[in-house]
């Protein structure tokens, strides 16, 4: 089994975003009124070659995105910035991997925020999966008010809502197997979103932590500082919680989707600074 990170362009938020400041409303009413911006940051989707078939974590940014400044949400009119290519879409890049998008079998999306369903026009044939109450947040004029963007969901985009299981998996509460071999396992990791999932995968006793947007980078979830957009700080500190624990008891790789360590980290298999990796490294 191989993971690959695949970058689809590059996105720039406020600094208050990544990392959150003050508490409650504040905090997110603070990612509208600073003026800090970040570096440009990877949006990396991950593609899992596993033996029972292709699975693709996260479509990650679609060309549409860069004409967001034009949009009438305020987020996106003027709280981020996308850059993305044609060639950087997923599509183009898996074909350049040398993967057919026929033999994705899977495609599983850690939430619906716009730079990770950004590619989906290109899995027109794929069993798509998605967690049922993040699908149901993301919907209609609703979702849109809330800065998701259903409108550019490909008309055939109807995804099997994924219900996890109350079944642990380490120090998580909820989990789905998505392979029979239960080594690639979706966990619930809600806070960035109310229903994000993340997706571990066990390769030889390392936990590879694909994360979406669970943190921004992975000092962040270590500190355990949320980030400037999550709703509900308890259950986003909660999951924070639960990945250092993670981190600590067994040799975890921590995956972010913006995390510009990301790559590098997955190909050196670095592991999280947890009291159990140090002696492992
Ligand atoms: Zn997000």
């Amino acid at each position: 089994m191989t993971i690959h990170a695949i970058q689809t362009g590059s996105v720039r938020i406020k600094r208050s975003q990544v990392r959150g400041s003050g508490r409650g409303l504040r905090r997110r009413l603070r990612v509208f009124t600073d003026s800090e911006w970040t570096d440009w940051l990877p949006t990396y989707a991950w593609l899992i070659d596993h033996p029972e078939g292709i699975i693709v974590v996260d479509t990650g940014q679609g060309r549409h995105l860069v004409d967001s400044v034009r949009s009438l949400h305020p987020y996106h009119r003027w709280e981020v910035a996308f850059r993305i290519e044609p060639e950087e879409e997923i599509g183009p890049r898996l074909r350049a991997l040398g993967v057919a998008l026929r033999d994705v079998k899977r495609v599983l999306l850690t939430h619906l925020h716009v730079d990770h369903d950004g590619g989906l026009t290109h899995f027109p044939d794929t069993h798509i999966l998605v967690a049922r109450g993040e699908l149901q947040t993301a919907r209609g004029w609703v979702g849109r008010m809330r800065g998701y963007l259903p409108n550019r969901w490909p008309s055939w985009f109807d995804p099997i809502a994924l219900d996890l299981a109350p079944d642990s998996f380490g120090p998580f509460a909820a989990s789905s197997r998505l392979t029979m071999a239960g080594d690639v396992i979706a966990v619930a990791t809600p806070g960035h979103t109310a229903d994000h999932l993340s997706v571990i995968v066990v390769d030889q006793g390392t936990m590879y932590v694909i994360a979406g947007d669970a943190s921004y980078t992975e000092a962040l979830m270590m500190t355990g500082l949320i980030d400037g957009v999550s709703a509900d700080e308890a259950s986003a500190r909660t999951t924070l919680g639960r990945l250092q624990r993670l981190a600590a008891e067994r040799p975890t790789v921590y995956l972010p989707t913006h995390d510009p360590e990301s790559a590098d980290r997955l190909s050196n298999r670095r592991l999280a600074c947890g009291r159990h990796s140090a002696g492992t490294r």
